[in-house]
């Protein structure tokens, strides 16, 4: 069942994005080759419980971290480990906090300094496709027209689209109904109504679509070993608008700033 949300609901969601976006921020500051998972991870979650919240995601489901940390192959649900960075290596990072009763939830794939150009290609055109499905994520769509959106966008540059994961529902629970997959066909799916909250998180592979697990439970490799890239937004729709509660500009105000790491928007 779909809960929907007051204004009253979008505000508190609102604040808890807003620090789960200055968290990633703060660890776009710090990035740079050398730097281990688990220095991000700690400075992730001092970072939140300095801001009087909780860790989104430490605890759920028995998840070890406060970040979940995927280099390169790694899609998603990678668990910082004390291996340094290197210069060619992009990150994803995904973030959650638990404020006020409510879950916010972004994700950012950076790129170190010595990031190839087509895989920098493969990030540019990731983020862009997360903001190609919130533009088809008003009321009257369906949950299929985000997927399209960002399916279309990305499959006609040959990458591709992971199917096992997908967005979500946002609220009191991190994961609510309804499931946002990054795929699907015009005009199927759930119906986007008034008071909507979802993440909208693509999960695009430079290769083939498919993934395996590690055995740690967690981590979400690429089949074939080639690169994945990650981004979210917790976003909420409304029939006046709708409006993105996480915000990435904080993450790349923090990037200009570190000369360290690749910006995603220029690709030279
Ligand atoms: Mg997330
Ligand atoms: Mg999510």
């Amino acid at each position: 069942m779909i809960y929907y949300k007051t204004q009253d609901d979008i505000e508190h969601i609102r604040e808890s994005c807003l620090l789960v976006s200055k968290t990633l921020a703060h660890v776009a500051s710090i990035l740079k080759p050398g730097v281990t998972g688990k220095k991000l991870d700690q400075e992730a979650e001092s970072f939140i419980l300095d801001h009087g919240a909780k860790p989104g995601f430490k605890g759920y489901g028995g998840f070890p971290a406060t970040l979940c940390i995927s280099p390169n192959a790694c899609v998603v649900h990678g668990i910082p480990t004390d291996e340094p960075f290197g210069d060619k290596d992009i990150i994803s990072i995904d973030c959650g906090s638990f404020m006020n009763d409510y879950f916010g939830d972004s994700a950012f794939t950076f790129a170190m300094g010595g990031v190839e150009d087509d895989v920098m290609e493969l990030l540019v055109t990731t983020n862009e496709s997360l903001y190609k499905g919130i533009e088809a994520a008003v009321v009257g769509n369906r949950i299929g027209d985000v997927g399209f959106a960002i399916q279309q966008h990305t499959e006609q540059k040959g990458y591709s689209v992971v199917r096992e994961l997908v967005g979500h529902g946002i609220g009191k629970s991190l994961h609510e109904a309804p499931e946002v997959p990054n795929f699907g066909k015009r005009g199927r799916g759930p119906k986007i109504n008034d008071g909507l909250v979802i993440a909208i998180e693509p999960m695009i592979n430079m290769g083939v679509k498919n993934v395996k697990q590690m055995k740690d439970g967690w981590t979400i490799m690429t089949k074939d070993n080639k690169p994945s890239a990650h981004y979210e937004h917790t976003i909420a729709i409304t029939k006046e608008k709708t409006e993105t509660l996480s915000d990435h500009s904080l993450i790349e105000e923090a990037i200009k700033n570190n000369p360290e790491i690749r910006n995603i928007s220029l690709k030279s």
